[in-house]
């Protein structure tokens, strides 16, 4: 089922009558299954007679990606062309920014449907495509499982106070899309496209990418990889995720968030996996579930109400007041950013996470925290140490680049936490110690596994 209410038109211009296709232009959700924005342009070719093409433009420099992102990239979006002529739709991807390439397949198209970005640089493009192309163009919510405007109509204060307004909307939303089929084959069109989707490599080595950040052995890109993980999480994890999801050498997690970065995989079907799982305690589930809707969807929140979701400035009130308190606070320990990032500091535990990241592009949620906090206890300042970890984040994590990258971060420094104890340099902000992985679960374990990586 497509709901109204992830449909929002971007402008009022009319459908030009003399056109080839409807354009789906894709650039979040990039995938055929569960794609609440295909689904709609196949709806809207098929009320004309139309075929449907997928546009996707590709650039050098998107923000802050290098070669790690992208090839994860290129491995899914290989997968996309594959299912795409499965299904006699076009897929045809240029060399350019996405809004260019999209206004530039746009002129031979009836209509323009797109997926909802939330971040700065994704509304901006779509803003520019809605004002430029002189056709219709549509947007459709399909990455997240209750619209972000039905949830909210604000910036939350945190996960207790959207949980109710999600949870009161989660059964609308929680079910299936019904997935229609083009009527008409977009196979014949002649459209040229800039590179071979199939052809990785070569389409990573026509590109002029960062590549100090290589790719990872760990994680392959692609829808078919994302469903095989969530498979083996719901028969072999979800049992016992309440309590094993904060235990870094079990790692009872899905491991799915590079996927769902990358819109690989639709959350819906992650949440309806896990909802008809049988044999899983309910408590397990709605653990899952907490994670992957309430904490996920309020990153989405906080990025779309938030015009300053990557500053220091947008952190709360109180949490800067205690932290400008602490700002001369002597630091123990003091490292630079080239110290911290080839993982050279006099703690073990930590080192062994910042390894996780480097080698294999993710780093389990427990570990993300620990690591996080001792950023700020070891940089001479707190706005040092904002700008320190989020930029570390976004460049070694296949999932950066996010939602949930801004609101994590954010939540180091107080971002949808309340006051705890004071204490020297962190103030009143949650505090975090060795001793807690210590006592927690056997760290030294997780030491040894990350040399194996
Ligand atoms: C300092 C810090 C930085 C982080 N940076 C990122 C990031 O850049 N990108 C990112 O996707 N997540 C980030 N997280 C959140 C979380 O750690 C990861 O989403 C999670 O570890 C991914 O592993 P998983 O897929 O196995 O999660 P699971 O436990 O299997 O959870 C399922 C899904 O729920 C979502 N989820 C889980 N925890 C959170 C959370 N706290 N906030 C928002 N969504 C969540 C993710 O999409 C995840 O894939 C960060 C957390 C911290 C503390």
């Amino acid at each position: 089922m497509l709901h109204q209410e992830r449909i929002q038109s971007l402008n009022d211009s009319e459908a030009r009558s003399k056109s080839r296709y409807v354009l789906y232009w894709m650039q979040q959700a990039q995938r055929v299954r569960t794609n609440h924005a295909l689904a709609h342009a196949i709806e809207l070719a098929n009320e004309r007679g139309l075929p449907v093409v997928v546009g996707f433009g590709l650039m050098d420099d998107y923000p802050e990606a290098n070669l790690r992102h992208y090839a994860f990239m290129l491995e899914g979006l290989a997968e996309v062309a594959r299912e795409l002529e499965q299904r006699r739709i076009r897929f045809v991807i240029r060399h350019g920014s996405p809004d260019r390439v999209a206004l530039d397949l746009a002129e031979d198209a009836a209509i323009v449907v797109c997926d909802r970005g939330y971040l700065r640089h994704q509304r901006d493009w779509r803003e520019t495509v809605a004002a430029e192309a002189g056709i219709p163009v549509v947007q459709v919510e399909s990455d997240v499982v209750v619209p972000v405007e039905v949830a909210s109509d604000k910036a939350e204060f945190g996960a207790r106070t959207i949980r109710p307004k999600i949870e009161r909307r989660l059964d609308d939303y929680l079910v299936a899309l019904d997935e229609p089929k083009p009527a008409e084959s977009a196979l014949e069109l002649e459209l040229k496209s800039d590179f071979d989707p199939a052809d990785v490599d070569g389409t990573l080595k026509k590109l002029k990418l960062d590549d100090r950040v290589g790719r990872v052995e760990r994680f392959k890109g692609g829808a078919s990889q994302a469903r095989r993980r969530l498979e083996r999480f719901i028969d072999e994890k979800l049992e016992g995720y309440a309590d094993g999801r904060n235990e870094p050498v079990a790692r009872q997690c899905s491991e799915l968030s590079p996927y769902l970065h990358f819109g690989q995989i639709s959350p819906l079907d992650l949440a309806l996996a896990a909802k008809a799982s049988k044999g899983v305690g309910k408590e397990d589930r709605a653990s899952f579930l907490e994670e992957l809707i309430v904490r996920r969807e309020l990153a989405m929140n906080f990025v779309a109400f938030t015009a300053d979701y990557d500053s220091f400035s947008m952190l709360p009130a109180w949490a800067r007041k205690t932290m400008a308190e602490h700002e001369d606070d002597e630091r123990e320990h003091l490292y630079s950013e080239i110290e911290l990032e080839a993982g050279e500091t006099h703690d073990p535990y930590w080192n062994a996470a910042m390894r996780e990241m480097r080698v294999s592009g993710y780093m389990h949620n427990y570990m993300r925290m620990y690591w996080g906090k001792k950023i700020i206890e070891w940089s001479k300042s707190h706005e040092e140490a904002f700008a320190t970890t989020l930029k570390l984040n976004n460049r070694w994590f296949l999932d950066g680049r996010d939602p949930a990258s801004y609101a994590n971060v954010g939540w180091l420094f107080g971002l949808h936490d309340r006051a705890w104890t004071e204490r020297p340099v962190f103030g009143k902000l949650r505090y975090m110690n060795a001793g807690g992985l210590k006592r927690k679960f056997d760290i030294d374990a997780y030491v040894e596994w990350t040399m194996t990586l």
